[in-house]
Parts: structure tokens; C-alpha cells; sequence
């Protein structure tokens, strides 16, 4: 490979990519190398059960991706990406046969949470307000803040345990909604700072909604793909790097990859501190997955959940966390807290005419070989009896699977590294700037830096920053 490149960023994850990207805009010459022969990592779309059913293989869901600022400064629409909303956002179905909600509308949301309509307003409405002037500091290294009043009010809630939020709920509804939110954080709710992704996600979910992409999340990295070439980028599929010298001469590399890998490849140019803080870097929970092809719609009982993009199947506050908790200490729940999308409910490029795509996940802990099929499909049938008289073909990913179809996902962990109160900042080390290496020229931009997991671009954006900063120097 010739030397004509300002930057080789390794790995074409959205991170891969974003980072790419607003390197490339500002005038650099970017090469992205993939190890697989497509691009995206967690975003990619393929026929995993029978032809014409397409199964996101990793994310489904992108609230983050419309939260995020770098998303936001970017014209992927005129590079075919195309959202679509289901009604509803999220629904948490209950034995009792209702549901709680999470609409677009805060009225709607609060209408169905009886006495904890007003105590859910006063937790989520501050953060819908504040949102727009905090997102990028909020989905950002630790620094000073732009708006430090605002950042301070969301930073006090956000820093709780999800279970000590909890306790300013009465109704079982409310307790519960705010479970499946915040389970999102794969940790025990008991943590600090397990608050934060739940309030995010509400948040969210109330000014943007959880988009779906349509054709699936491989469309993101197909436009975040084209955006890149439009702008002059290349990029190399089936190229995995081992080692720096298969690189061409660059001025920066940036890894898409977590500090194990990193370990691997650049291990010998690091100081031996670095060195011991990436050994000692944490991956938390993994996660087993489930996708579906189906004869017809999940026959939910509850309508709020038939019209739902997601249905967190995990009932009670109690139930979830207890899941939770249990994973996190090495065991497998009979009833694991189950995180579930309906995407061909409301995108038909999914599935043939008048059949159905179903997309599930639950957490279990690092590096699981265990079969969690059944445990989610009874979960399913518990919500939606006759779920499991629907299936025409199914296809299932242990912990070992997913990360032999990604290096990155770790033991199965979706998240780059567990995202608790003790590596929420300091990911993948204790650093002023976590995206710098203690060697000149090499970077990391993976969901291993903050802000952490999720399909929002923001570790790559940051991590772009820092890079452009030390060019910037040399070019001088
Ligand atoms: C089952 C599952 C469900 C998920 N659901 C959602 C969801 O609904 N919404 C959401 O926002 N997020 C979701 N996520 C999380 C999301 O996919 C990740 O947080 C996100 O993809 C991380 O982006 P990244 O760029 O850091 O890394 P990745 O997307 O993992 O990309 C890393 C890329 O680097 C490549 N690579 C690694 N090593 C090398 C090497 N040595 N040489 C060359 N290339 C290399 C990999 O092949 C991969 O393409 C889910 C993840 C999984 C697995």
C-alpha cells in the first residue's frame, strides 16, 4: 500500500466510519480497512433464517443514532437511509394483560402510569428539555461543560443506581417501564450510574423517537459508507490488521477495536502503565440472540404491544432486576429480561408479503456457550401465547458466535466494555484524552472510548477530534 494517506482507520464499525468521515471533511485522506467483506460491524442485515427474511444481525434500533450530534450534522438522507417510527417506541407488557408505554407523546406515556404520571414527568421532562444543549457533552469525554446547570440537574439523577430512581415510582407500571429502560445499561440496576442510559433513552425516545432504518441497520453503514467515498474516502474490505506493518506509512491509525485486540496488535509500542490499564480493562455481561422467521405478527396480548418497534419482556421492576443481578454473578435466569424488536411490523422490505421478522435478545454472562433459546421464547409465549406456533425458522447467536462474527463484541459484550461508573470516563484508560495512545500517531475510537455502546458515532467523532488537533500541529 503507497503512502497517501493522512489517517488508516482499522475496522468500519459506525465508529470506524464516523471517525473516517470527520476526518475526510476536513480535508485529510482517509483509508478505512475492514477485516470482513462488508462494512458496518454492528450494522449489517442478512438472511440468517430463509430467503427473503432480513434479520439485523447485531443493532435493530437507533435512538442513539437520531440523539446523536455527529448523526445530526450529516446528510445521510441524500445517501439513501430512510427512518421509519412504529407508533409506539417501546411497550412493557405485564401479566396482568396491559402495558406501559414509551410514545413519542409525553401525554400519552403519562396517561397510562395512573398515580406516577406526575412523578415520571418530573424525572423525564427536565431531561427532554435539556437534551438539545447537553447531547454533545452528555455523549462525551469528561470535560467542562457547555451548559454545566443543565449538565449538573441530569448528572444528579443520572449518577443514581436505576434502583434507587425507582423508588420515587408507586405503580408496578411505572417501577416496570423504567426497568427496561434502564436494563439497557447490561449491569446490575443496583450500580451507580446504571440511571443514566434509562433517562437517555426516555429522553430520547420522547423528542425523537427509536427509529428503525429502512432495509434494515445495514442501510446506516451503506450511507455512512457512500458519504465517505462522496467525499474522497477509500475503503478496503477483507483486509484484517495484525500488526502495524501491514499498514501504509499514515501521520494516524485509528482501531475500531477494544483494548484486547489493541493489546494484540500494538501492544509492543505502549508504555508498560497503558499496557497493564488496557490488561485490566473490564468486559461486563454478553448477550444471547434469537432472530425469527415468522407465519404472521407476534399475537401480542396487549394492542400497545403489537404496536411497538420494541417490547421489553421482563414484567415487574423486581423480576428485571433480580435478572440482572443474577446474570451478572455468572448464572443463567429461567426468566431472563428479554430485549425485543418487530421490525418488519413496519418496515415491509423485511419480509415476503404477509410474513414476519422477529429480532431478541437477553444478557448472560461473559463468554456463555449456554442455549438461552428456550428461556426467550417462553418469555415471548408468556406475552404473546401462540408466539411459538408462528415460527417458520429460526437462528441463534451464543456469546462464542457473536464474537467470532465480531472480534469486538468481546465474550459476547455488546458494549465495548462494561459501562459502569468505574469506566463510564476512564474507557479504555485513565487519561485526559482517551482516544490518544501513549504512542505518537496511534488512537482508539471504538465503544470502548466514552461515551460508550450504542450506534451513535460518538467515540469515532471524538476520537476524529483529537486527531485533527495533533495534525493540525504537525502540519504547521
Ligand atoms: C446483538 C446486538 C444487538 C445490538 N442492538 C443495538 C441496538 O438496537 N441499537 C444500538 O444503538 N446498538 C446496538 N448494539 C450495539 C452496537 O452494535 C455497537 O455498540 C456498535 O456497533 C459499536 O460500534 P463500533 O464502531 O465501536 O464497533 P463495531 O460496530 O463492533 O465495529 C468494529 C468493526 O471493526 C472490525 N474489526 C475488528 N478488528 C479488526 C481488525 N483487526 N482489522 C480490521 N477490522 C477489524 C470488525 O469486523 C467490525 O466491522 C447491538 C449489538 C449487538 C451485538
Amino acid at each position: 500500500m503507497s503512502n497517501i494517506y493522512d489517517a488508516v482507520v482499522v475496522g468500519s464499525g459506525p465508529n470506524g466510519l464516523a471517525a473516517a468521515i470527520t476526518l475526510q471533511r476536513k480535508g485529510f485522506a482517509v483509508l478505512v480497512l475492514e477485516a470482513k467483506d462488508t462494512i458496518g460491524g454492528g450494522l449489517r442485515t442478512k438472511e440468517l433464517t430463509l430467503p427473503g427474511f432480513k434479520h439485523d444481525v447485531c443493532s435493530a434500533i437507533h435512538p442513539m443514532a437520531v440523539a446523536s450530534p455527529f448523526f445530526a450534522d450529516i446528510p445521510l438522507d441524500k445517501f439513501g437511509l430512510r427512518f421509519t417510527h412504529a407508533p409506539i417506541a417501546a411497550a412493557h407488557p405485564f401479566d396482568h394483560g396491559g402495558a406501559a408505554i414509551l410514545s413519542r407523546s409525553l401525554k400519552d406515556t403519562i396517561a397510562l402510569l395512573g398515580k406516577d404520571a406526575d412523578n415520571y414527568k418530573r424525572l423525564i421532562e427536565p431531561v427532554i428539555e435539556s437534551w438539545p444543549d447537553i447531547a454533545a457533552d452528555a455523549m462525551g469525554p469528561l470535560r467542562f461543560p457547555k451548559h454545566p446547570l443543565k449538565m449538573a440537574a441530569f448528572g444528579l439523577n443520572a449518577i443514581r443506581s436505576a434502583d434507587c430512581i425507582s423508588k420515587r415510582f408507586e405503580t408496578e407500571e411505572a417501577k416496570g417501564l423504567w426497568a427496561g429502560m434502564a436494563a439497557h445499561s447490561i449491569q446490575p440496576l443496583t450500580n451507580w450510574a446504571s440511571a443514566a442510559i434509562g433517562l437517555v433513552l426516555s429522553a430520547v425516545g420522547h423528542l425523537h423517537g427509536w427509529p428503525i432504518p429502512i432495509g434494515g441497520s445495514q442501510a446506516i453503514a451503506d450511507a455512512l459508507g457512500s458519504y465517505f467515498i462522496s467525499l474522497g474516502g477509500t475503503i478496503q474490505t477483507n483486509v484484517e490488521v495484525t500488526s502495524l506493518n501491514q499498514l501504509p506509512a499514515a501521520r494516524a491509525v485509528l482501531f475500531d477495536v477494544t483494548p484486547k485486540q489493541l493489546l494484540k496488535i500494538t501492544g509492543d509500542e505502549f508504555s508498560g502503565l497503558y499496557k497493564k490499564q488496557l490488561t485490566n480493562y473490564r468486559y461486563g455481561m454478553g448477550v444471547f440472540k434469537v432472530d425469527w422467521a415468522l407465519s404472521e405478527p407476534v399475537p401480542f396480548t396487549s394492542d400497545h404491544c403489537r404496536q411497538a418497534g420494541t417490547v421489553h419482556l421482563g414484567n415487574t421492576f423486581n423480576e428485571i432486576a433480580l435478572s440482572e443481578q443474577e446474570t451478572s454473578s455468572g448464572k443463567h435466569p429461567e426468566k431472563p429480561f428479554v430485549l425485543f424488536a418487530q421490525q418488519s411490523k413496519f418496515d415491509i422490505t423485511r419480509a415476503p408479503q404477509g410474513k414476519h421478522t422477529a429480532w431478541a435478545y437477553c444478557h448472560v454472562p461473559n463468554g456463555s456457550a449456554t442455549d438461552m433459546t428456550a428461556a426467550i421464547e417462553n418469555q415471548l409465549e408468556r406475552f404473546a401465547p401462540g408466539f411459538k406456533d408462528t415460527i417458520l425458522a429460526k437462528n441463534t447467536m451464543n456469546t462464542v458466535e457473536i464474537q467470532a462474527y465480531n472480534p469486538n463484541y468481546i465474550g459476547g459484550d455488546i458494549n465495548g466494555g462494561i459501562i459502569d461508573i468505574r469506566q463510564l470516563y476512564t474507557r479504555p484508560a485513565v487519561k485526559i484524552s482517551p482516544y490518544r495512545t501513549p504512542k505518537k500517531g496511534i488512537y482508539i475510537c471504538s465503544s470502548s472510548t466514552p461515551p460508550g455502546g450504542g450506534v451513535h458515532g460518538m467515540c469515532g467523532f471524538h476520537a476524529a477530534q483529537a486527531v485533527i488537533q495533533d495534525l493540525k500541529k504537525q502540519y504547521k
